[in-house]
């Protein structure tokens, strides 16, 4: 198995990238300079639409 895995998370409504999983935290992209790492279900209101997403588990 790798060590390292990586998945992005993206906008169900518009395909934006939300953030990034790494090894079993998410990485979420407020901003380039400000990104933060949180643990699941987490939701997040995308920049693009303004869609809820959430994200119950990893995959
Ligand atoms: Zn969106």
């Amino acid at each position: 198995m790798p060590t390292h895995s990586q998945h992005d998370w993206r906008c169900t409504c518009c395909g934006k990238l939300l953030g990034r999983i790494e090894n079993g935290r998410i990485r979420i992209l407020v901003s380039r300079s400000h990104p933060y790492l949180v643990s699941a279900p987490v939701t997040s209101v995308c920049r693009g639409c303004g869609a809820l997403n959430e994200l119950t588990r990893l995959p």
